[in-house]
């Protein structure tokens, strides 16, 4: 089975102006393209409230399942929602039920907020959430705040996904560290944890946590950078990731609908990316076929109980 372990679903109802904005600045950025031309693409190529898209980038890719994640931007965003977070659950709720047998609703449900833990356990059981998902934009894994919505996800059995790696302005990095989730990480041995990004440039930090910890994992969403910056290199770091952070301990992710329209690493190619490497004698580096299935979907598969 493949799992994509990390996608996301954009849309106006779901993703508010200011962090589409911010994304504009930041694709301007890496793509020297002016700002209407970003615009237009991240509206054309990646708004899909319904999972219709994501699907049928998952048939072209033969990935099987993926676990798509809400993210609670309203706060990051300086305006309380224009659409109530229950909607928003709604909408994730009907694209995940259409395709029931494909899609798994992890959550963000920023901790900061009144009743944080009681919303995570309400969208369990309203809205299907089977994960919760921390993304830590001015707020450390190690907070208070945190702390609730952790002890919540140890009763319910809820696995925690905590974004690591730099974020695009005007969002804080610093509490992105994979660090931040070491003693969250001892303080709830029950719950499994998964460092979202592998930690980007914090990557041997974040690989490190996962070799120290029983119930800390990584997953590789928008690793597709890294290859696009260095391909000749992509292996190795691979490579290294796989050792350095243990067996079983990495997860295939995508962050789709990101870089889907670069067709390089477009969901398809990047599925036949990762399968390619073993036998791959040309990058000097060496992975076998079963260390790249469960890569691709068996350490997910078991550490997340996704059957
Ligand atoms: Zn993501």
């Amino acid at each position: 089975m493949i799992i994509d372990s990390h996608a996301h679903l954009y849309g106006p109802r779901l993703t508010p102006g200011a962090w589409i904005n911010a994304f504009v600045d930041y694709g301007c950025a890496i793509s020297s393209r002016p700002p209407e031309f970003v615009r237009g693409r991240v509206e054309e190529t990646w708004f899909d409230e319904c999972g219709d898209l994501l699907i049928s980038d998952m048939d072209e890719a033969g990935i099987d399942k993926a676990v798509v994640i809400a993210i609670d931007f309203a706060l990051y965003a300086g305006v309380d929602d224009e659409i109530s977070l229950e909607k928003r659950y709604e909408i994730y709720h009907q694209a995940v039920q259409k395709y029931s047998d494909r899609l798994i609703l992890y959550g963000g449900i920023d901790p900061r907020r009144p009743h944080s833990a009681k919303f995570v356990e309400r969208a369990v059981n309203e809205w299907g959430l089977r994960g919760f998902k921390l993304w830590c934009t001015g707020v450390n894994p190690g907070d208070r705040a945190c702390y609730r919505v952790y002890e919540k996800c140890a009763e319910l059995n809820l696995p925690v996904v905590v974004h690591t790696g730099q974020e695009i302005a005007p969002a804080s990095s610093e509490p992105t560290r994979p660090i931040y989730v070491d003693q969250p990480s001892n303080d709830f041995p029950e719950v499994t944890f998964v460092l979202a990004h592998a930690g980007m440039a914090w990557w041997e930090e974040a690989a490190s946590l996962a070799w120290h910890h029983p119930n800390v994992y990584v997953d590789t969403a928008y690793w597709q950078s890294k290859y696009l910056q260095e391909p000749e290199d992509f292996p190795r770091k691979l490579r290294a990731l796989f050792s350095l952070a243990g067996s079983g301990k990495v997860f295939f992710g995508s962050d789709w609908p990101a870089l889907r329209t670069v067709t390089k690493v477009n969901h398809a190619n990047w599925v036949e990316i990762i399968q390619a490497l073993p036998g791959d004698e040309t990058s000097g580096v060496d992975f076998t076929r079963e260390e790249i299935d469960l890569f691709l979907g068996g350490a997910a598969q078991q550490a997340l109980g996704i059957d």
